[in-house]
């Protein structure tokens, strides 16, 4: 009898299983309004929890939008997860807390909803909307993505890296292990998040424990110091960890890009040893294209998200920066991955992390660098990639060049900083490169650089394994003019 009916609940089981499928629905909020914004619903079909995660509410909090992007594709197996991922576009497209255009007292979108004992509903346009969407969600759960500058352990001022949440049980039994997960990766102490209350009045975490009885909380992670990668992957383990409590989730938090996805996917590193400018630029170059970007740092890279994607970008700032944080472990799976059949694409710092004549560089192009240390007169001893600050060059492609990179004809400028001067090192078991365009000027700092840099290659291809390696001395992707070149290159080294 007890078999049985064990074998009637496992039947029953798979029968919901079986008929529950996950429906996808998303529309648009504020509509019709400079302020419109999408919001997306995963309904898994099986009772359970609603859970509400906003990002973006502060424009210049940019990783909480992202990491909400990323939240959105996650399967779900019981419950309702909605995500608002950019919910003041305005203000993120400026950089700026605020709601760009409204008034002083009114600016400050997280101040706009309905406050603690006052009869008032939310205040302007975006607020009403979003909180007539919230309250006709019934979340019981609210979880709202947010920045700060500092982190809180060190600068008591800023609510950076902390969680900001409610009383009661619900809370209660999940915002410990919530800190324990984001906190295990986190080596400086000072730099752990912590548990604050209660959220601000006029916010809408608060707005949705009092009014809606929501479990509310503000998940803070800290922009000063940290990539946007750290930041977003923070915000997804949390979330994450929450949803796993909650038995809605299965698979991974470092999921970033949907599934079965038809899209170009685009893997940026924007980790140690990378500028600021460099993964700037590359979302400005893709923003209207039909691709998925995401930035990816070294902890997302050892979990082996790089599988996710058809290629990865190194952007510019110091090659031997960027291999000391990977790491042998990180620099490992990057040529797995190359090998395997994923794109590189270097530019600058990224050129001399492929190069083959460093102990620390990749190896994965068949190409070294002008690096000597050489005995300047009157000077001193002078390593010889140094060549200065930002400038000008010019560049000329090559047929294949064309083919690859797009129609660009004839002597065109290019920005340059200390980009490699490129010639083959002539590594037995690496084909070798070729060359998509030559530098046509050069820039120098001391006398033995003179003539070195002038007509060598600027972007080189090659292969490693079943992967296209591309790399590029200059920065095409400081310069508007040089989208598409860039674009292609991507497109090249993914196969796409
Ligand atoms: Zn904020």
């Amino acid at each position: 009898m007890q078999r049985l009916i064990i074998i009637t609940v496992l039947w029953v089981g798979f029968i919901l299983q079986a008929v529950a499928a996950e429906t996808l629905s998303s529309d648009v909020l504020a509509k019709g309004t400079q302020w419109e914004t999408t919001f997306y619903r995963r309904d898994s079909g099986v009772d359970g929890p609603v859970v509400l995660v906003t990002g973006g509410i502060h424009g210049n909090e940019p990783a909480g939008a992202r990491a909400a992007e990323h939240i959105r594709h996650w399967p779900i197996k019981k419950g309702r997860l909605i995500v608002v991922p950019r919910a003041n576009i305005p203000g993120l497209k400026a950089g700026t807390r605020y709601l760009p255009g409204e008034s002083e007292n009114l600016h400050d979108l997280n101040r706009n909803f309905p406050m603690t004992d006052e009869k008032l509903v939310a205040r302007g346009v975006l607020a009403a909307s979003l909180w007539e969407f919230v309250e006709s969600s019934r979340p019981d759960w609210l979880i709202d993505l947010h920045e700060g500058i500092d982190f809180h352990q060190i600068n008591s001022k800023s609510v950076g890296s902390s969680i900001i949440d409610v009383k009661g049980e619900a809370a209660e039994s999940v915002v410990p292990r919530m800190l324990e997960v984001v906190n295990a990766e986190i080596a400086d102490p000072r730099k752990k998040l912590v548990r604050l209350r209660y959220p601000v009045n006029g916010s809408l975490a608060r707005a949705a424990h009092e009014r809606l009885q929501a479990v509310s909380m503000i998940l803070e992670t800290t922009s000063k110091d940290q990539p946007v990668s750290t930041r977003t992957r923070q915000h997804r383990l949390m979330v994450h960890t929450l949803l796993g409590q909650l038995g809605m989730i299965d698979g991974s938090a470092h999921l970033l890009v949907p599934a079965g996805t038809s899209e170009l996917r685009i893997a940026v590193y924007d980790a140690g040893g990378v500028g600021k400018r460099g993964p700037r630029n590359l979302d400005r170059v893709f923003a209207k294209t039909k691709s998925i970007l995401r930035r990816v740092g070294v902890a997302d890279i050892r979990d082996g998200v790089l599988g996710q994607f058809d290629m990865v970008v190194f952007p510019g700032g110091s090659g031997s920066k960027q291999a000391a944080a990977l790491g042998k472990e990180g620099k490992a799976t990057v040529k797995e991955f190359v090998e395997a059949g994923g794109g590189y694409v270097g530019i600058c710092a990224g050129a001399f992390l492929a190069a083959s004549n460093y102990s620390w560089s990749l190896g994965i192009s068949n190409h070294k660098t002008f690096c000597e240390t050489i005995e300047v007169p009157g000077i001193g001893r002078k390593s010889m990639w140094f060549r200065g600050g930002s400038a000008p060059v010019t560049m000329e492609l090559t047929d294949e060049g064309r083919t690859i990179l797009g129609d660009f004809e004839g002597v065109f400028e290019v920005r340059y900083q200390n980009g490699p001067i490129m010639s083959p090192m002539g590594r037995d078991g690496l084909g070798s490169f070729r060359s998509l365009a030559h530098f046509r000027s050069e820039v120098s700092k001391y006398k033995p650089q003179e003539g070195t840099m002038i007509n060598t290659p600027a972007v080189i291809v090659g292969e490693f394994g079943n992967g296209r390696v591309l790399c590029i001395s200059p920065h095409p992707e400081s310069t508007d003019a040089l989208n598409r070149l860039v674009q292609n290159a991507v497109r090249w080294a993914a196969r796409r």
